[in-house]
């Protein structure tokens, strides 16, 4: 086994699960998204022994499905929900500058001034740029690290997005914030680094019940049922919070986004921000990613009813966002190029509004009547702060002693897989290293879990199909290698 102490893979976790049902833990984290992984470093990093479980895998859930931003909040100042855009921007200052400046970059977004947007949205989204970067200054993050925003010209409108349509393009506005490698990538990282504080992540094991002193549990590869003892225990399973606790009342809200292939945009180099028709406080992004993707999103749709496993598109949103595109670029993209879609689910706290675009995407922290605290909404940005609450108001409600959480000072592990030159796959690099680096350190256990969430091949399904055996074959070989 490796002598990382944040490595995952198939021999500690068999180590692990063999005690998980003898010893009492203080806090039992259920749900592997960024919200529970957050809180099992939190906790662990307070110097509580910590196990968190995961009904699938790693980012199964809504973490993986975002747009990827770390962003400072302005859409909140839009709603008055000042609060919240205060620490969004705090909580993007603490992740760029000090806990995960390795993971994420200042990523520019233009706002095109072009015919399709008419000159109230110029001055709204102006207005707005100017307004993020008083949250920006208030936050004192350095222009070193999120640049001022500017006016810009025609030309270099067309120079950071070559597909603009350049008739009537009257230049456009950039501004700054910040773009995740990778969102999966993040949740990973975070469970990592709790790890590496001994905290003991269980992935394959789903709770189907839970205690302010544990939880009944299943190991979903066996189907075997056993309990899990804690002093204290946190509900951080996103949108399916409400299936555990029952006070709880979720609103689940579909988000989706379509894959592009980045020649087809002509390689932006920075985001293109479009506001919707007839809106200025709503837009669709269009965002350069790896693999020579970029992703263009999204959408805000009501999703009442049971709980689907994966969230799917729908055709109409598709082509809203094909659309919305459509009126700034000069030739247009259809549906043929579309390489693939996604949507995922935002963990909404039902409030009782007409639209989920009016939901407010604060935080939640309570104790149920039995004991154990349910963390749910907020975003990826702040998970570090719903963490926090999370744990104070467990070892609160448990009287459990602990220090205060360190984690805003907190750096995540580094991802330093080993050099290799041996690629998988021509089209989008992949090294047979990254794929074992993936089962050795960062817990996958299957070929999906690689496809799917430690590296993003699986968002275009004519990639996923030319890798899967390759990675088949290495995950299989790893880990058998690793016993
Ligand atoms: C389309 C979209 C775009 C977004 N974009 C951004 C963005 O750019 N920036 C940003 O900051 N935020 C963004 N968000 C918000 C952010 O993605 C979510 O708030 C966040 O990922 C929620 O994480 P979570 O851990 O609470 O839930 P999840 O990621 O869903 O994690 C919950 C986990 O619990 C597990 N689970 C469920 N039931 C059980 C059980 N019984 N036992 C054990 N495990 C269980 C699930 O398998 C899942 O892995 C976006 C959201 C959406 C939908």
């Amino acid at each position: 086994m490796t002598r990382d102490p944040s490595a995952l893979n198939v021999a500690r976790r068999k180590i692990e699960l063999a005690v998980a049902a003898d010893e009492q833990v203080d806090v039992l984290v259920i749900g592997g998204g960024i919200t529970g992984v957050g809180v099992a470093l939190d906790a662990a990093s307070r110097g509580l022994r910590v196990t968190l479980i995961e009904a699938e895998d790693l980012a199964f859930g809504t973490s993986r499905f975002s747009s990827k931003l770390v962003h400072g909040g302005l859409r909140y100042l839009a709603t008055g929900d000042i609060a919240t855009a205060r620490e969004s921007a705090h909580e993007r200052h603490l992740l760029m500058t000090a806990i995960a400046p390795h993971l994420i970059r200042p990523l520019g977004q233009l706002l095109p001034f072009s015919c399709g947007v008419t000159f109230r949205q110029r001055t709204a989204g102006a207005i707005g740029m100017g307004m993020g970067d008083l949250l920006r200054m208030r936050a004192h993050t350095p222009r070193g690290v999120l640049p001022a925003p500017a006016l810009v010209s025609a030309g270099t409108a067309t120079r950071l997005v070559p597909a603009l349509d350049p008739r009537g393009l009257r230049g456009g506005m950039l501004s700054y914030d910040g773009q995740l490698v990778d969102d999966a990538r993040l949740v990973a990282t975070v469970a990592r680094t709790a790890a590496s504080f001994a905290a003991r992540i269980l992935t394959r094991v789903r709770a189907v019940a839970l205690r302010g002193d544990g939880a009944a549990v299943e190991e979903t590869t066996t189907g075997e049922r056993f309990e899990i003892r804690a002093r204290a225990v946190v509900n951080a399973t996103g949108v399916w919070a409400g299936t555990l606790d029952q006070a709880i009342s979720v609103r689940p809200s579909r988000g989706t986004h379509i894959v592009l292939d980045t020649a087809d945009l002509g390689t932006p180099s920075t985001a293109l921000t479009i506001p919707h028709e007839g809106s200025i406080s709503r837009y669709v992004f269009a965002l350069p990613q790896a693999y020579g993707r970029v992703i263009v999103g999204l959408t805000d749709e009501d999703s009442p009813g049971a709980v689907p496993r994966i969230a799917q598109p729908t055709e109409p949103e598709i082509d809203f966002l094909l659309r919305s595109l459509n009126r700034v670029i000069a030739a247009p993209i259809g549906r043929d190029q579309v390489r693939g879609a996604f949507a995922g689910l935002r963990p909404l706290v039902d409030s009782g509004t007409d639209s989920t675009a009016d939901v407010s995407r604060r935080h939640l922290v309570s104790a149920s009547e039995t004991g154990f605290v349910t963390v749910l909404g907020g975003k990826l940005t702040t998970y570090r702060r719903m963490a926090e609450d999370a744990v104070d108001l467990a070892v609160q409600t448990r009287g459990i002693q602990a220090a205060q959480s360190r984690t805003a000072s907190l750096r995540l592990v580094d991802r330093v897989v080993p050099a290799s030159e041996e690629l998988l796959d021509d089209a989008t690099g992949l090294t047979t290293a990254e794929v074992e680096f993936a089962v050795r350190v960062e817990g996958a256990m299957t070929v999906d879990d690689v496809l799917d969430r430690r590296t993003r091949i699986g968002l275009v399904d004519a990639d996923r199909a030319r890798c899967h055996a390759a990675v088949e074959a290495v995950v299989a070989r790893t880990v058998a290698d690793l016993g």
